[in-house]
């Protein structure tokens, strides 16, 4: 057994890797690393435990994928999947025949929220939990080692059980931290296996040689009774999982039972729970213990089958009261499915001095922490305990939540605690997690990383955890109290509260170019220069992108932040020998991209001592009230209450009253954000310029546009222009959104003019003149003789039109979005939009800010997203919708008609036959529509409550007044393919 520092993915693959020999799979977050190492593995030539390359076969859905494990079961042959959530959730029914057909096999899952009122790619149980009645077993990990060992167990398990195995962790607590291991090696694991077992599976397989029937058609004469003749196999399974963990724990000295108790023996109040969570409550109740408290937790392992006996017997006989703990939610049930079983596992025990409470937790990975873990136990120490909770959120609604508002810090001492900040793509989370590495395999410590990531696809928020000690970690949480904390970009310093969780006498790192104290002094918010000096915290500064732009490197200046890291964290270990490791990480990185790579790279680990400044700030910081702006905000209600307590990572804090129930979100948000993240951006020369609007064209996020004013108007000082060519009175400008640019210089690279008429500057350069001349910019009308002069058929025309997609989360330079801008500047204030999930749909519809956006006129596209799988079948419901609602119109059109043509009506419709005819010939055609539709309109408004004996047929026609135009129907597909559907589509 050797130790490694791994996450909880690999650990996974590692057990599954060995005893397979195939494994059909369908990515899908946060389970695909699990097939990707597999799949590197087998390529790279390793084996099984009985000298075997893994076959890996990818399939067109999860759906698939169980269906080829299912078939590669029946034949024989030893088989795993990974997966997660919805992927899960496809995998049901085969998971059904596995079982019902008592095929060992292990599922490897990644445990993840299912998407409901919106899509949530993080972990809690609600797809596992999903598959309790399939008939699988499930065994619960709750940290990288567990499953490392559980999956072992799982393996063993199925093959002498039969029964087929749902081993899961939670999604990115578990599946993605990083944490130094022991990893059990195959030939360890060799001895664990009885190969008789295998032959026995094997000899039941599909074989002409030996043949048999497998899923015949029963009646109900037979099938019931036929299903019960599992029930021995799964009476029996526990005790093979319980023999199945001793063997592991001789082997790696950690014990392992159904339920693990721990705790005080003489606990009163005890919780339920399992996965992740488990550790943070052990944390707890280990510091509450010694605070004379007496509490105690159970930990589930094997959730199904659940064995009562077992449980019963993991409760301290003094116990009073449980609080059971689902990391899942079940609307309208009496409780959450292991409150349900545990009630139930009471009751038949006849157990009446025991009260029983449920909560809820964790959902799509909300932090469950220890001050957390505390209320609860809180809860149960008080004479009325509240049932049916929930922790960690604000339920102002149905006031279902504990408070947790008193801090419970349960970290034990001694363990090192550090935050990164940095930028998406920015090079942060893969230097952090080679430091990780380097800490965990070269030192004595336990190491622990774990990334958050917001949803932009790039250019977004990451924040780095890296905890290490002498001690195991089983802090499963994120870091409140830092000993360290970097910034990795200097924009961050005014937009988030970066030293909240800053340790007394801690150590701050910023990357600025700020290398005074003056300059400090000016450009740190008040707030951050008296955390600094209140907290005597050891503040250091380095240019890194100056020394990344000196190197040769551009702006890639990780390397240098995490030399600078090690430098002044000695205490860590040794700088040369830190140094020595991420030189040798570089090597392995790079070489093959050549020595001038790798050396750049060697130059900039060394450069961080140099460029390091020790920054000996005043006293008077601590009294600081000037300094930078902190986070200027919109003045937009919505954006300032709901959007930016997100951004700036306070979104837990907003109660449930923020949301609506069912998901919904205004558009047209993104223009709040102003990020401000380009270090470049495009400088427009207006001589050079030949109004080919070809860069606003190709710009991915609609941060260049034309903006034409008429000659002689008012403008700010710096606003450049140029009359526009072909019609006099009017001026062109190019203009630049400085804070939504995000450098990517695509504009200026496409720019068709012999001398350029855009050049990438800094961004500081013309940020402030820039800013003015946008927002003038944004006052501006738009001008029929443009529209008239400029057919929108063309690229050139297209561009004076208003793009209603515009400051999207997707990455610079992105050659999908240019298309999607497109299509919203031609149809968008007609457009319903079904998206598929996917990289569309992430840059298009990530909480909190939506780039989908209105007109003037409050008109723009209306856009969903379901599922991955069925995005056609969506938007033809939408498309069949649609034309269901206009044809219905047209039936009171027609009435309406012939009513008139019979001599009902009234003044208002005075023109009314023509004017609804006209509606009926052009229903279908996008110009003809909009024109008849405003007669029609207009027709109604003033007809429907006059009292004349058309009125009802007004009402109606009004009441279905927003599908009077025709509309545009698109299906996005989830990487950035698109379809105009059927009626109401392309012209
Ligand atoms: Fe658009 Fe990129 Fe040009 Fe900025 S640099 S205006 S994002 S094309
Ligand atoms: Fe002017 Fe160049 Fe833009 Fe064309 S691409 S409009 S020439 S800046």
């Amino acid at each position: 057994m050797k130790k490694m520092t791994i996450d909880g993915n690999t650990a996974a693959s590692h057990v599954a890797y060995a005893f397979s020999e195939v494994a059909a799979i369908y990515p899908i977050t946060p389970s695909s690393p699990m097939a990707e190492v597999a799949d590197e593995w087998a390529t790279a030539g390793r084996v099984n435990m009985f000298g075997q390359k893994l076959k890996l076969a990818e399939m067109q859905s999860e759906a698939g994928a169980a269906g080829a494990v299912h078939g590669s079961l029946c034949a024989g042959a030893l088989t795993t999947t990974y997966t997660a959530s919805q992927g899960l959730l496809l995998m049901i029914p085969n998971m059904y025949k596995i079982a019902g057909e008592l095929m060992p096999t292990v599922f490897h899952v990644s445990a993840r929220a299912i998407a409901a009122h919106s899509l949530n790619i993080f972990g809690d149980h609600q797809d596992v939990m999903a598959c309790r009645q399939t008939g699988f077993a499930m065994l619960a990990s709750g940290s990288v080692q567990e499953v490392m060992d559980l999956a072992l167990v799982a393996h063993l398990s199925t093959l002498k059980s039969k029964v087929p195995f749902l081993h899961f962790f939670d999604g990115f607590r578990t599946s993605h931290e990083v944490s130094k291991i022991d990893v059990i090696d195959y030939d360890e694991m060799k001895p664990l296996v009885n190969m008789d077992e295998i032959a026995d599976f094997r000899a039941r397989s599909l074989n002409p040689e030996h043949p048999i029937q497998k899923g015949t058609a029963q009646n109900g004469d037979t099938y019931f009774q036929n299903r019960e003749t599992a029930n021995p196999y799964y009476l029996a399974t526990p005790a093979i999982v319980q023999e199945k963990m001793d063997q592991v724990s001789a082997l790696t000295g950690r014990s392992y039972h159904l339920f693990d108790y721990c705790g005080a023996p003489d606990a009163e109040y005890v919780t339920v729970l399992m996965g992740s969570g488990a550790d943070a409550m052990e944390e707890t109740i280990n510091k509450m213990n010694k605070e004379g408290h007496k509490v105690g937790l159970i930990k589930v392992r094997l959730y199904r089958p659940f064995v009562t006996t077992a449980f019963i017997n993991a409760i301290p006989k003094t116990c009073k009261k449980l609080a059971v703990l689902d990391r899942t939610k079940e609307p309208g049930s009496l409780g959450e499915p292991l409150y349900l079983d545990v009630c139930t596992a009471l009751l038949e025990s006849n157990i009446k001095n025991i009260d029983v409470v449920g909560g809820r937790y964790g959902l799509g990975s909300k932090e469950f922490n220890p001050s957390m873990c505390y209320a609860i136990y809180k809860n149960l120490e008080a004479k009325e305990s509240k049932n049916h909770f929930t922790v960690g959120i604000y339920d102002d609604l149905t006031n279902t939540s504990l408070d947790f508002s008193e801090k419970y810090d349960a970290a034990p001492e001694g363990a090192t605690s550090c935050k990164f900040y940095g930028l998406g793509s920015d090079g942060t989370v893969g230097a952090n997690k080679d430091s990780i590495k380097i800490i965990g395999d070269h030192t004595d410590m336990f190491a622990q990383a774990y990334f958050f990531y917001d949803s932009k696809k790039s250019g977004g928020i990451t924040v780095s955890h890296l905890r290490f000690g002498k001690t195991p970690i089983q802090s499963s949480y994120l870091i409140d109290s830092a000993d360290f904390i970097a910034c990795h970009n200097p924009s961050y310093i005014t937009r988030y509260n970066l030293l909240a969780d800053i340790k007394e006498g801690g150590k701050f790192l910023l990357n600025s170019s700020w290398n005074t104290v003056e300059e400090l002094d000016k450009n740190l918010p008040a707030s951050v220069k008296q955390l600094i000096a209140k907290r005597k915290v050891k503040f250091f500064n380095i240019d890194a992108i100056k020394l990344a732009g000196e190197i040769g490197l551009g702006n890639k200046t990780s390397t240098i932040l995490q030399s600078a890291f090690f430098y002044i964290n000695e205490q860590i270990m040794a700088y040369g020998e830190a140094s020595d490791f991420m030189k040798k990480a570089v090597f392995k990185k790079f070489s093959k991209k050549g020595d001038a790579i790798v050396n750049m790279n060697y130059s900039a680990i060394d450069s961080a001592v140099s460029g390091l400044v020790e920054v000996k700030y005043p006293d008077t910081w601590a009294t600081a009230t000037d300094g930078a702006d902190w986070n200027k905000v919109a003045d937009d209600k919505y954006f300032k209450e709901v959007v930016n307590p997100i951004l700036i990572l306070e979104g837990d804090n907003l109660p449930s009253s923020a949301f609506n129930a069912d998901g919904s979100v205004p558009t047209g948000t993104t223009k709040f954000e102003k990020r401000g993240v380009a270090v470049k951006i495009p400088k427009w020369i207006p001589e050079n310029c030949i109004q080919c609007n070809q860069c606003a064209f190709v710009c991915p996020h609609a941060c260049i546009r034309p903006a034409i004013n008429k000659e002689g108007a008012e403008k700010p000082a710096n606003y450049t222009t140029k009359a526009v060519t072909g019609l006099a009175g009017f001026e062109y400008r190019m203009q630049v959104s400085p804070l939504d640019c995000m450098g990517c210089g695509v504009c200026a690279d496409i720019c068709p003019s012999k001398n350029k008429a855009l050049e990438m500057v800094p961004l500081a350069s013309i940020e402030a003149e820039e800013v003015v001349n946008y927002d003038y910019s944004e006052t501006l009308p738009k001008y029929d003789e443009i529209q008239d002069k400029f057919k929108t058929s063309t690229v050139k025309g297209s561009q004076f039109k208003q793009p209603l997609f515009e400051f999207s989360g997707a990455c610079a330079g992105c050659g999908e979005t240019p298309y999607v801008k497109l299509v919203t500047q031609l149809f968008g204030d007609r457009m319903i939009v079904a998206n598929a999930t996917g990289c569309s749909s992430i840059y298009g519809g990530s909480s909190p800010t939506c780039p989908y956006t209105k007109n003037e006129k409050g008109q723009g596209p209306a856009w969903a997203n379901s599922l991955f799988e069925d995005n056609a079948e969506f938007g033809y419901g939408m498309n069949l919708a649609i034309t269901a609602r206009r044809n219905k119109i047209k039936t009171y059109v027609e009435e309406m008609i012939a009513k008139m043509e019979a001599g009902e009506g009234c003044q208002h419709s005075k023109d009314g036959v023509q004017i609804c005819k006209d509606w009926i010939a052009n229903m279908d055609n996008t110009e003809g529509s909009i024109a008849t539709s405003e007669k029609l309109l207009a027709m109604v408004e003033g007809c429907k409550d006059c009292g004349c004996n058309l009125d009802e047929l007004c009402q109606k026609i009004y009441a279905e007044k927003d599908c009077l135009v025709k509309k545009s129907m698109w299906i996005f597909g989830g990487d950035g393919w698109a379809y105009d559907i059927g009626y109401g589509g392309l012209d």
